[in-house]
């Protein structure tokens, strides 16, 4: 099932065309907050199992807003793929991966306009987003699928002179500029993933594809990656963490290149969906 957010409502879809408003469908049972479904995702799950799809409504994933629109912590790993580490100057890492954070009112939907804050260095970067259900602390690697309420499609967009400026690096002003944690259009459960650990990401700019990669290629994969988290960290529902970017960003290239007003970058997850976002 789909855990999609329609007008700030909470909206499950079963396929990938229709679905119910969580809480008329669910006579109040549900809260509309599309931040309470994520505690609640197992037994909202079965529920949505025994919903009649001819009652389910139509609707479009250009329609969607944000899945989880106030995250209460935004993590994100860095460095996660070696051909990514290497192209980016740094060496891939061996014991931890680097871990920062975003700050959550860069979040907004898959598809929409962002606008560039100047300074012509704003970057791409596809990432696999995992969406925290049940709270996570000292969770081992075996267990961390059954916490989650699902994954969805993200994209760490980056200001990279921000970024490297100043004594030490910035990432997390860098990296939360509004509008540059696009996420969406929705999160899928986990049990509707073929192989969480081998799905295919990528992401073109006017057409032309710029990344494209698969999560077999993370050094730590996502629920290692996870584990790891929640031996620190208290991970609570509907938290987000973003799980690493494959190679092809643009301060890789030679000569780098950045995203201009006017175009168009295209994101996907197979078996998740796709995202769309023009830069003004
Ligand atoms: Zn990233």
């Amino acid at each position: 099932m789909r855990f999609a957010n329609r007008g700030g409502r909470a909206f499950v879809l079963k396929g990938t065309s229709a679905g119910w408003d969580l809480e008329k469908e669910s006579s109040g049972r549900f809260s509309p907050d599309p931040m309470q479904m994520w505690a609640r995702h197992d037994e909202i799950a079965t529920w949505v199992a025994g919903l009649d799809e001819a009652s389910a409504e139509p609707v479009r994933p250009e329609e969607l807003d944000a899945p989880v629109p106030v995250p209460p912590s935004i993590i994100a790993i860095g460095l996660n793929y070696a051909e990514h580490a290497r192209a980016t100057g740094f060496e891939p890492p061996t014991d931890l991966p680097p871990v920062f954070a975003k700050f959550p009112s860069s979040v907004t939907g898959a598809h929409g306009v962002v606008r560039l804050p100047g300074g012509g260095t704003v970057d791409w970067e596809v990432e696999v987003v995992a969406v925290v259900g049940k709270q996570m602390h000292h969770v081992d690697e075996a267990d961390v699928f059954s916490h989650l309420a699902g994954l969805t499609i993200g994209q760490d967009l980056s200001e990279r002179t921000r970024q490297f400026s100043g004594p030490a690096p910035q990432f997390g002003l860098a990296k939360s500029y509004p509008g540059f944690s696009p996420i969406g259009p929705w999160v899928v459960s986990m049990d509707e993933l073929d192989d969480p650990d081998d799905l295919h990401l990528g992401c073109s700019i006017d057409g032309e594809v710029v990344q494209s990669g698969t999560t077999a290629g993370l050094i730590f994969s996502i629920s290692r990656s996870i584990s790891e988290l929640s031996r620190v960290l208290v991970l609570r529902p509907g938290d987000l963490v973003f799980t690493g970017t494959p190679d092809g960003v643009g301060m890789g290239l030679t000569p780098p290149r950045y995203l201009r007003s006017g175009e168009v970058l295209e994101t996907w997850v197979d078996g998740i969906g796709r995202m769309s976002h023009t830069f003004a």
